[in-house]
C-alpha cells in the first residue's frame, strides 16, 4: 500500500541519543515498509554511513528538508530526531517509545516496535547486495568502544594472544585505530574477509556489507544480531568458573568481557 508512496527519513545526530549503529538498523528495516523510493535527510556528519546504504535511494543534507504538508497522501516520514504526534504518515521516533526511559535502552527491540507500528507479520534485516570491494584484509580486529563504554572491551592483553594464536592462518590482521575517521574507518571494514568485534558500530557495519563476523557479548544484550546469518555471538561460559562471579539472569553468563574464552573464538575460527 506504500507502494507508490516516498519514504522521508529525518535523522540529525547532534540532537538525538542514538548512536551511529542505531543508524543502521533502522534503515535496515525500512524496505520491509515497500516504499516506491527512500530519500533520507540528515546531517552531514552521518553521509559516511548513509551513503554506503545500497537500498536508501537518496542521500540530503537536512539543511534541504522543506515543509511538507503533515498529511501529503505521497509521502510518509519517519522522524528520528524532533517531537510530534504520531499517525500514519508520521512517526516520531521520541515519543515512539511510551515507557520515560531514554531512547538508547529502548531501541534494543526496535524492529519489533517498528513492525507493530506499521502492521507488518514477517519482516527481514536487510543488508546491501552489491559487493564492489577488494579484500585486502583477512582479519578485521574491531576492539575499540568509545570512553563510557569501556566495559563493553575485551582487555587488549587478549587480542594480542589471539592474534598470535591465528596470525599463522591469517596474514594480514588489522587492527581498528580510534584515530580512524569514520570513513577510513568504514572503508576498512568493507576491505575485510572477516571481522571480530565488540558490540557497537563495527558489528553493524560488517552486517550490512554481509562480512563474517564474530561478536563478543559481555554487559550487553545482543540477541537481534541472530537475525544475520554471517554472525555469530560469544559470550562468557554460564558458569565462567570465577568463583567471584554470579550469573546475570537477564543475560544468562556473567557478562565479563575478559572471562570470554579465546578457545570459543578459536572453535568458530576451527583453529
Ligand atoms: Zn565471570
Amino acid at each position: 500500500m506504500n507502494s507508490n508512496k516516498i519514504l522521508k527519513v529525518y535523522a540529525n545526530s547532534k540532537k538525538s541519543e542514538l548512536g551511529l549503529g542505531d543508524y543502521i538498523r533502522i534503515a535496515s528495516f525500512l524496505p520491509n515498509l515497500n516504499f516506491k523510493k527512500i530519500y533520507w535527510y540528515s546531517n552531514k556528519e552521518l553521509f559516511p554511513i548513509i551513503k554506503k546504504i545500497d537500498f536508501i535511494d537518496k542521500v540530503y543534507d537536512l539543511k534541504k528538508r522543506e515543509k511538507i504538508a503533515t498529511h501529503s497522501k505521497k509521502i510518509k516520514v519517519i522522524n528520528l530526531y524532533e517531537n510530534g504526534k504520531n499517525d500514519y504518515e508520521n512517526l516520531y521516533i521520541k515519543n515512539f517509545f511510551q515507557k520515560k526511559r531514554d531512547i538508547k535502552n529502548n531501541t534494543i527491540d526496535i524492529y519489533d516496535k517498528f513492525a507493530d507500528f506499521y502492521n507488518i507479520k514477517k519482516y527481514k534485516i536487510f543488508t546491501n547486495s552489491k559487493h564492489n570491494y577488494r579484500k585486502s584484509i583477512d582479519i578485521f580486529f574491531n576492539w575499540s568502544a568509545p570512553t563510557k563504554w569501556k566495559k563493553k572491551q575485551l582487555p587488549k592483553k587478549k587480542w594480542q594472544k589471539l592474534e598470535n594464536l591465528i596470525k599463522k592462518k591469517y596474514k594480514k590482521i588489522v587492527w581498528q585505530n580510534p584515530d580512524d575517521n569514520l570513513e577510513k574507518y568504514i572503508t576498512k571494514i568493507q576491505k575485510s574477509k572477516f571481522v571480530i568485534s565488540i558490540v557497537g558500530l563495527g558489528n553493524h557495519l560488517s552486517a550490512l556489507f554481509n562480512i563474517p563476523t564474530i561478536i563478543l557479548c559481555g554487559p550487553t544484550f545482543f540477541n537481534e544480531a541472530k537475525k544475520h546469518k554471517n554472525v555469530n555471538l560469544i559470550y562468557p561460559n554460564n558458569p565462567c568458573g570465577n568463583k567471584s562471579c554470579k550469573v546475570i539472569k537477564k543475560l544468562n553468563h556473567c557478562g565479563r568481557m575478559d572471562h570470554i574464552k579465546l578457545d570459543d573464538i578459536l572453535k568458530r575460527l576451527k583453529l
